[in-house]
């Protein structure tokens, strides 16, 4: 893992661990001995503002309705105890709840969120440290110390009030300070339905059962009685741990799945970063039981996790996360999660997913994942995607409003979850994935049949692949080849760059599995929104228009020359395929396949066994080169045009901005002339152009490509079946015709026109 970002070295010897054991031993005798709840509370606020040297020491609990009630003060007016309440993300205190994470402050009344309360007498107290108690997860209270002077509290002084806060999250979830029923969510067991919304990482829908991920667990003892038993005891469950990953990796879920043993690679290389179990151990040593030790490790990553920018880092921190999870089975003697007890359909839900995490389940009932963060690159998602099970993530406190035994309806395509649903969606929605089981035993049927309009025009149809699993759907849809590989995909799931003979690798193994079909590998393409793991590229003001892609390749060709050099080996006795990406300007293509004619030579200059033939294509997706197209098809043996880039640099118009998705449309009169225009370049010159962009997959869309002059088209799986069906009962001639009798008009698009032309002919849209 890149280094520097996540700190893995042990934490520091803490508020020197003999003071913090201490501290601990007397928080713990204080609150297991006599008297009323809350006067043992006080005590703790004594002890803590003594060993701190602070002037303040407060604590808060959290009390139905999401408020943080002031329970005990040391410093603060008594007055205000019980009085003084704030609502979660209100001042400082509601903010170090809200969001988990401790807040460190030498001039705390300057701080943007500062809520100033009369009652407490504070305005005297210039800076404060604060940290949330959080029991299985959730946030039940805030500890909060204050100093008169500008102070700077240090790490060592976070860490100790994080480890008291530990104990005083055990008393409030021991009932005695507030009532247990305020201690679960408000949309608990039996309430009422919801509907909550998340962010599309897969589309589709799921009906299930809730099987909540991580079963909340309780680290019923904080403080350790014997710290030699407790450190054995994270060593057993640790090689435990272990060997049930090790033995994972060894089952058959992952004989065929290449990347997915990469990524439990990564996964076991992070539960091996000897700094990790360090600082359980150092835990340990600061008097935690095992259990306790792990959890003090876990909210520390989550706070680390709040302040980390970087999305790769903050995937590898989630991994870290699920691995402690992981761990905390082992102590509490769950092993590994049993199988046998699941529903036959599960919705599974998390707040985040480790890659190994999805294989504790049998996958063939998985129906739908629901995960509190997750991005499109997270390992989960990456599985779940070439599993086609629907993901919605980025669903706020899922795990906390979606109790075990719910039932739930994921719409991945609307990126909705409808969890305890009444009878009338639970039933449109069985209707829709009834409709859509009929469609897809319909378009299994068109399987053998080729993509042959009524008048007699054969299309090619191929898919765009990045992963082993897609040549099982490329073989199951029926499709004429892998029109387009990203190879970038392979390198993103991997934990650092894949040397020559790596690469070699996967691309044998995509030609072995494409039995004789046609591949068209495109070179890495990264930057942009493709970020991969290992490659800081720097920061961008224009990411898109930036640093990336052939750019890159071009820079550093020695990177590029690696992988041509893996392409040809792979590609020995049969055909090579090579497309090179992000072309702005015919020069860019020549330099590219300069690399690929000095590979040739250097593999022939070895004697090897060479492909059989070489292509070489170049994608359109920067505007300018359409301009330039006569010159380069006099070099390139083909062209694909990338429609998702195309349309942002088109219209000007970033691909990934929310606000403007749906402001320019690809069926626009502007975009089909100008893909028309290069269609009859590429006729004129003899040479095949594709379009390998999203919208090849939809029906309509693809429908006008033909009508413009496009025969092969490149899409992802699942659309082959709905565009062939298209295809099958079009009337060419008829669309051409219309087609030509309305590209003259000023519409925004043609959209509605083009959908009544399929309407009034029969065309399958
Ligand atoms: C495209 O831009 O249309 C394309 C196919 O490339 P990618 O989506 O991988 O950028
Ligand atoms: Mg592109």
């Amino acid at each position: 893992m890149s280094g520097d970002s996540v700190d893995t070295t042990p934490p520091s010897t803490m508020h020197s661990t003999q003071a913090l054991r201490r501290l601990l031993a007397r928080a713990r005798t204080i609150m297991a001995g006599p008297g009323e709840a809350e006067d043992r509370l006080e005590r703790i606020t004594h002890i803590i503002a003594a060993e701190l040297v602070a002037e303040v020491c407060s604590i808060y609990v959290r009390r139905a309705g999401d408020m943080l009630e002031l329970y005990a003060t040391q410093g603060l007016k008594s007055d205000a105890i019980h009085n003084t309440r704030l609502r979660m993300g209100e001042g400082l205190v509601g903010d170090i709840a809200a969001h988990a994470r401790p807040l460190a402050l030498s001039d705390a009344q300057n701080h943007p969120n500062f809520a100033y309360r009369p009652e407490t007498g504070e305005e005297l107290f210039y800076s404060l440290m604060g940290v949330p108690a959080v029991r299985g997860g959730r946030v039940v209270g805030v500890l909060v110390v204050q100093n008169r002077t500008q102070r700077h509290y240090t790490d060592e002084e976070v860490e100790t009030l994080e480890t008291v806060a530990m104990v005083v999250a055990e008393m409030v979830a021991g009932g005695e300070l507030v009532d247990q029923s305020e201690l679960t969510p408000v949309d608990g067991i039996g309430s009422k339905p919801l509907r909550l919304e998340g962010l599309r990482l897969h589309s589709g829908i799921g009906l299930g059962v809730a099987v909540l991920h991580q079963p909340l667990y309780r680290v019923d003892q904080v403080v350790a009685d014997d710290p030699v038993q407790e450190h054995q005891r994270l060593n057993d469950a640790y090689a435990e741990m272990h060997g049930a990953l090790q033995d994972m990796m060894e089952t058959s879920a992952f004989e065929e799945a290449g990347e997915h043993r990469d990524i439990m690679e990564a996964y076991r290389m992070i539960a091996s970063d000897a700094g990790w179990l360090e600082k359980l151990h150092t835990a340990i040593d600061s008097g935690l039981t095992a259990e306790a030790a792990v959890e003090r490790v876990q909210n520390d990553l989550k706070t680390r996790m709040s302040q980390v920018a970087d999305p790769y880092i903050r995937e590898r921190i989630h991994d870290i996360e699920d691995l402690g999870i992981r761990l905390m089975r082992y102590l509490c003697g769950d092993g590994d999660q049993r199988t046998e007890d699941l529903p036959m359909h599960v919705v599974l839900v998390a707040r985040t997913l480790g890659p190994a995490q999805l294989f504790d389940y049998d996958v063939s009932r998985l129906r739908a994942l629901v995960l509190e963060e997750g991005s499109p690159t997270s390992h989960a998602a990456i599985v779940a995607r070439a599993l086609d099970i629907p993901v919605v993530a980025h669903v706020k406190e899922a795990v906390d409003r979606i109790e075990q035994g719910d039932a739930v309806v994921v719409d991945g395509d609307a990126a909705r979850v409808f969890v305890r649903p009444g009878e009338d969606i639970q039933q449109t929605f069985k209707d829709a994935l009834k409709a859509r089981t009929v469609q897809a035993r319909k378009y299994d049927a068109l399987r053998e049949l080729p993509a042959r309009t009524l008048d007699g025009v054969d299309v090619t149809l191929s898919i765009n692949a990045g992963l082993l699993v897609d040549l099982r759907r490329m073989h199951e849809t029926g499709a004429n080849g892998i029109g387009l590989y990203r190879t970038e995909v392979p390198f993103m799931v991997r934990p650092e760059f894949p040397n020559v003979d790596e690469q070699e690798i996967i691309y044998r193994e995509i030609l072995d599995g494409a039995d004789g079909k046609p591949v068209v590998f495109r070179t890495l393409d990264v930057g942009g929104d493709k970020v991969l793991p290992y490659w800081e590229p720097g920061e961008e003001e224009n990411p898109a228009m930036g640093w990336r892609s052939i750019r890159i390749s071009l820079d550093r060709p020695a990177m590029l020359r690696q992988q041509l050099r893996a392409l040809v080996r792979a590609s020995a006795g049969r055909e090579l395929r090579v497309m090179f990406p992000m072309i702005a300007q015919v020069s860019e293509f020549l330099a590219a396949k300069t690399l690929l004619e000095m590979e040739l030579s250097r593999h022939h200059e070895r004697g090897l066994v060479a492909p059989t033939r070489v292509t070489t294509g170049s994608m359109l997706e920067v505007p300018a080169l359409a301009f330039q197209l006569k010159a380069l098809l006099r070099h390139s043996d083909f062209v694909s045009v990338g429609s998702n880039d195309l349309m942002q640099f088109l219209f000007a118009s970033d691909r990934g901005n929310a606000r403007l998705a749906g402001r320019y449309d690809t069926l626009a009169p502007s975009v089909l002339s100008f893909l028309r225009a290069v269609v009859l370049e590429c006729e004129e010159a003899e040479k095949p152009v594709s379009l390998c962009g999203e919208m090849a997959g939809y029906p309509i869309d693809a429908m006008a490509l033909i009508g413009i002059g496009f025969r092969n088209l490149s899409l992802v799986p699942s659309s082959i079946g709905p565009v062939k069906a298209m295809i099958r009962s079009l009337e060419l001639r008829s669309l051409e015709q219309y087609m030509r009798s309305i590209s003259d008009m000023d519409h925004r698009s043609f959209r509605e026109m083009l959908r009544g032309f399929a309407q009034d002919h029969k065309v399958e849209i």
